[in-house]
């Protein structure tokens, strides 16, 4: 047992070893370089407000609680029972799609946008006013070249230029 232990460490380090003198298989030089991302992509959600119907069932089937209900910050005068509309918590969003799947609406969207970062833990939560405007764009210093990746027998992954 000790030397099959023994024997797995070596295999491990001449891998990371063969590596060394190896192009880089899978490093990609973000953010020059950001991969041109397939359809059906899950990242951050757009939700239209327009098409809402204020049915609850996205904050329902949510499995990381990650939507809840608002009112709305100004409610219309005279309005008994205002309408609850669905934000967004990306610091609890594991991007599973099921919101965007229950939606009968299609109000509901996923965008390709993953790499946006945020200094406050407020910041990542979108009330529907926010939330209807849509997720905040990267910023790049210099347009990225967008890349595909492509199955390689050898290498296991290469990027090609789109
Ligand atoms: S993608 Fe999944 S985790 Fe994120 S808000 Fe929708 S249902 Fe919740
Ligand atoms: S976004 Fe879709 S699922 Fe969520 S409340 Fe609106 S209509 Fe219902």
């Amino acid at each position: 047992m000790a030397v099959e232990r023994v024997f797995d460490h070596l295999r491990a380090i001449a891998t990371g070893a063969k590596y060394l003198f190896l192009k880089p298989r899978l490093t990609l030089m973000y953010p020059d370089e950001v991969e041109d991302l397939p359809r059906g992509y899950r990242g951050m959600i757009t939700y239209n407000h327009e098409t809402c119907i204020s049915c609850s069932l996205c904050a329902m089937v949510c499995p990381a609680d990650a939507i809840k209900m608002y009112l709305p910050k100004e409610v219309p005068e005279g309005e008994k029972r205002p309408k609850r509309y669905p934000g967004i918590n990306y610091t609890r969003c594991i991007f599973c799609g099921f919101c965007v799947s229950i939606c009968p609406t299609f109000s509901l969207q996923h965008s390709t946008i993953h790499d946006v970062s945020f200094y406050t833990f407020e910041e990542q939560i979108f009330r529907p006013e926010e939330f209807a405007k849509g997720p905040p764009k990267p910023q790049y210093d210099k347009e990225p070249v967008k890349v595909r990746v492509i199955p390689d027998e050898e290498r296991g992954l290469r990027y090609e230029r789109v």
